[in-house]
């Protein structure tokens, strides 16, 4: 009987794999079990609840570590490794013979152990098998490692065949030093890639009294071919009725093709190195959270996981934790990674018990080795002409040979039809004749404020800019009103890439653009043009600037930006514009559009066709507006009101029936209809 009292509960037919429990000093283990690394009494960034919580059974500790710091004594005056970490839970200690081997290049190693200085005070320890399994119980731990030479796995036979016999003799040093001690220890099996070596390893070990063998020396640079195969070939070698341990392994691939081959426990430090790297593996493939995709990606990282993170977070607040470096974000990572890993676990022992260990085996040697399948990695760049971006935005080009500005989430293009510079012209700056506007005639020599609602690139503004320029030119100072310019927006990213790339953007080639960019404001020579900025949301903003006599709305179209396209919207604006007798000029031809700015309070008109569109939409707060301009609009009429009784969408969303019919009244008794027969 040895001190786990390890119990294969079932086999799989066709693979050697097991499901089995033992029941250490802390408690009862069920297998194949993977172990988190706790390197320093932590696993990193976790909580005892965190661990709990995603299914650790057992924790692994690292000797050679907790013997620098914070020493045996720190661990002798706890009573152990449970009480001064607060896990109550079984510990694993592994010899600390992988660091000094492969840490310390100076080490000095003969028959008796290791030297070695501490990177911590430089204090020199000689690590025996002895000072190992003493330092071990002094920790605490539930099962302890032998101290054993490890060498690289690609070591060549007299190499690995000396380090392997200094192993056995060490083995049974470390089992003496033992003695009575009620905790368990382990062998290790070595012998680098060499067959007969690992055979003649297993056949030493398996003869001497200990509770559990492990596999040490794979997964330090050899080929997962060859870490399946000595794998395989060690685990046949070993005894049925002790657990079996693969030290270091490994990948959600590597755990599996081992469990296939008859290994029972595992420990890597993968999943919080990953997490701590923003790798995370999901029921969909290996995902990388640095990436941008996800910066708007309102989904758990694994619908098909139910740990704390999936539950709470969306990617898109993991990938901006990540690209912030915050440490919550590598707590959240490895929090749903170790999920991953012990749902791995127990869906394989789940697996071996029904019976159906070999068809998971097929299924999920396929599915732990996908990329993220959603999201795919972009092609190698020497194939994609390179894109200039900016956060959200891209720079798009157009067929006719002019850039626009793209948003990536929504895929909406700024002037997607027609040259910015052109469409600015034609919709905003031509209909509202500004340049009549910025003369002071009319017997109003005040400020001509206009109201620029998404500033963009800077298309309007600019067109603004250049009208105002031009008419300044031949005019003359003395004859021009002061211009006032007032831009909105809330990023101004669209803004900021159109000015790094401007050859594309031929209305950016002027230091006003830069000097807003910089300041939030710019102001002409002449003093008689003063443009700025206001950063943030029109709907919080616009009631603390003057009332405009134009209004350039320009915004992303409603199914993006919903908010500034609602009747609300507009009555607001109507009523903080109405006494300045103002006009506001739109894209948009949209019913919707159309009522809402009537139901607003504003007269509407159809605007000049712009590109393929037939027309666009002017409105405003004055009857006589229309009437005003040279060429005077014709507001919508019967025809019109006619085409509106017919629509299918007629009424803003969200009304009841009663809301309906107020509507329906205030549209048709709008004096804009009823004066319809009046000639304007
Ligand atoms: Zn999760």
């Amino acid at each position: 009987m040895t001190r786990l009292n390890f119990t294969v509960e079932a086999k799989c037919n066709g693979t050697r794999a097991r499901a089995a429990h033992f029941t250490a000093l802390h408690g009862k283990v069920k297998t194949p079990v993977f172990m988190p690394v706790g390197t320093r009494a932590t696993v990193k960034g976790q909580t005892i609840e965190s661990l709990k919580a995603t299914g650790a059974q057992v924790l692994l500790a690292n000797t050679y570590h907790l013997l620098l710091r914070p020493g045996p004594e720190v661990f002798r005056k706890f009573g152990g490794i449970h009480r001064f970490m607060n896990w109550d839970g079984p510990v694993l200690t592994d010899s600390g013979g992988f660091q000094i081997f492969s840490l310390h290049r100076d080490r000095e190693m003969n028959e008796e152990g290791a030297r070695f200085q501490s990177y911590i005070d430089g204090k020199t320890f000689m690590l025996t098998p002895e000072l190992s399994i003493d330092t071990q119980k002094a920790i605490g731990s539930d099962i302890m490692m032998v101290l054993d030479q490890c060498i690289p796995s690609t070591a060549g036979y007299e190499e690995a065949k000396t380090a392997m016999e200094l192993t056995h003799r060490w083995a049974v040093r470390s089992l003496a030093a033992r003695g009575d001690s009620p905790q368990s220890l382990f062998g290790i099996v070595q012998g680098a890639c060499h067959h007969d070596l690992r055979l003649q390893s297993a056949a030493f070990l398996r003869q001497l009294p200990f509770d559990g063998l492990a596999i040490g020396g794979l997964a330090v640079g050899e080929t997962s071919a060859e870490r399946y195969e000595f794998t395989g070939l060690v685990t046949e070698q070993l005894p049925d009725n002790l657990p079996r341990y693969l030290m270091g392994v490994g990948t959600p691939i590597d755990i599996l093709e081992a469990v296939h081959r008859g290994v029972d426990m595992f420990d890597c430090i993968i999943p919080s190195q990953l997490g701590h790297r923003g790798t995370v593996f999901t029921s969909h493939g290996k995902i990388q959270l640095r990436r941008s995709v996800y910066k708007f990606a309102d989904e758990p990282l694994d619908s098909q996981c139910d740990c704390y993170t999936c539950k709470n977070y969306s990617r898109a607040y993991l990938y901006h934790l990540m690209k912030s470096d915050e440490p919550l974000g590598w707590h959240l990572l490895t929090t749903h990674n170790l999920a991953f890993y012990h749902r791995l676990m127990a869906e394989m022992r789940a697996a071996i018990f029904d019976g159906s260990f070999s068809a998971y085996y097929e299924k999920m040697r396929v599915e732990l080795v996908r990329d993220d399948e959603a999201n795919p990695g972009t092609p190698p760049r020497r194939n994609v002409p390179k894109v200039a971006r900016l956060g959200d935005y891209e720079v798009h080009q157009h067929s006719a040979g002019f850039s626009s500005i793209k948003q990536v989430s929504s895929g909406e293009i700024m002037h997607s039809v027609n040259r910015p510079s052109d469409e600015a012209n034609r919709l905003y700056i031509e209909q509202s004749h500004l340049a009549d506007r910025l003369l002071k005639i009319e017997g109003d020599a005040d400020e001509l404020v206009i109201w620029d609602v998404g500033l963009g690139a800077a298309s309007n503004a600019m067109a603004a800019v250049a009208c105002f320029e031009k008419t300044l030119a031949e005019q003359g100072n003395d004859n021009l009103r002061r211009l006032r310019l007032i831009s909105f927006e809330c990023d101004l990213d669209p803004l900021k890439l159109a000015c790094r790339v401007n050859k594309n953007f031929p209305h950016l080639h002027h230091g006003a653009p830069f000097k807003l960019l910089e300041t939030g404001k710019w102001e002409h020579d002449s003093g008689l043009c003063i443009w700025e900025l206001v950063k943030g949301d029109f709907l919080e903003y616009f009631m603390s600037t003057p009332a405009p006599k134009l209004i350039f709305f320009d915004p992303f179209s409603a199914k993006t930006d919903s908010a500034l396209w609602t009747r609300e919207t507009f009555a607001r604006i109507f009523a903080h514009c109405r006494s300045a007798d103002s006009e506001l000029y739109t894209y948009s031809t949209s019913t919707a559009v159309r009522v809402a700015l009537l139901s607003a309070g504003f007269y509407v008109a159809p605007g000049a066709a712009s590109g393929p569109k037939e027309s666009t939409t002017v409105a405003f707060t004055q009857l006589h507006g229309a009437s005003r301009h040279p060429a005077a609009f014709s507001l919508l009429g019967s025809e019109w009101l006619a085409r509106w009784h017919r629509s299918g969408s007629k009424f803003p969303d969200g009304l009841n029936d009663a809301e309906k019919q107020n509507f329906a009244a205030l549209i048709e008794n709008h004096p804009q209809f009823s004066l319809k027969s009046a000639a304007i």
